[in-house]
C-alpha cells in the first residue's frame, strides 16, 4: 500500500503591509519613519534611531515588525 502524503495546504499568512512613505513620521521625534511596528493595540512608526531604541521593548510584543531602514542608505 502506498502511503499518500497528506496534502496539507501551506497558507502563508504574509501580511502585506504598505511601504512606509515620507508622510509617515516617527511617533517620538517626527522624523521620517522607516520602521512600522504593528501591535495588538495599533500601529507605531519610528525613525531608524527610535526604532532600534524601542526594539528590545516592542519586538517581543509586536505582531509584525517592518523595518525599512535599508532605504536610508
Ligand atoms: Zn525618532
Amino acid at each position: 500500500m502506498e502511503k499518500t502524503e497528506s496534502n496539507q495546504e501551506v497558507s502563508e499568512v504574509a501580511t502585506e503591509l504598505p511601504a512606509l512613505t515620507a508622510a509617515d513620521r516617527c511617533d517620538v521625534c517626527g522624523a521620517q519613519a522607516f520602521i512600522r511596528v504593528v501591535l495588538a493595540s495599533g500601529d507605531l512608526v519610528f525613525c531608524g534611531h527610535h526604532g532600534s531604541a524601542n526594539k528590545d521593548k516592542l519586538k517581543p510584543i509586536a505582531i509584525s515588525w517592518q523595518d525599512e531602514t535599508d532605504k536610508l542608505s
